[in-house]
């Protein structure tokens, strides 16, 4: 694909459309909720906001992180994928597609290989440009 300014318009899946792998979803740790994400969760799930916290945040001091089940988010199943998507945290919804792609190409190569959604038939380039253009429009991605 060529990247030209008077071809215009883009959209997210020009450069990701997510294979739902649950790759991003694995591991130890999870990102954190902001005070927004805490509140969009518990919305979500519709339970009050101490049954939240206990059945399923990772609370150290300050930091609140989802619980790890079985070395993945506590929230992802295998057949359904996230099942708490709308309430999920930012950081979830802004992945694959995070801002220090625009700084590095290792960043890019380093989220390009963890994440089997990102269009391999872009250069780093041609990525960038259009991420760069998303994220001028759009402020915060959510993919
Ligand atoms: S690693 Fe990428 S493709 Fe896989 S679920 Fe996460 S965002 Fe989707
Ligand atoms: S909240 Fe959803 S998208 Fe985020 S890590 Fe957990 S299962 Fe994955």
């Amino acid at each position: 694909m060529k990247i030209t300014a008077q071809q215009g318009k883009y959209s997210v899946s020009d450069i990701f459309v997510c294979a739902r792998c649950g790759y991003c979803c694995q591991g130890e740790t999870t990102v954190s909720l902001d005070q927004d994400d805490q509140r969009r969760m518990v919305e979500e799930l519709g339970l009050d906001r101490q049954t939240v916290r206990e059945k399923y945040w990772r609370v150290t001091g300050a930091v609140v992180q989802m619980k790890i089940v079985d070395g993945h988010c506590i929230f992802y199943n295998e057949q359904m994928g996230c099942t708490v998507h709308s309430g999920r945290p930012w950081r979830c919804g802004e992945w694959p597609l995070h801002p220090s792609i625009l700084a590095d190409p290792n960043n890019f190569a380093t989220i390009r290989e963890s994440c089997p959604g990102i269009n391999r038939e872009l250069s780093y380039e041609e990525f960038r440009a259009i991420l760069q253009y998303l994220i001028d429009e759009a402020g915060r991605m959510k993919c």
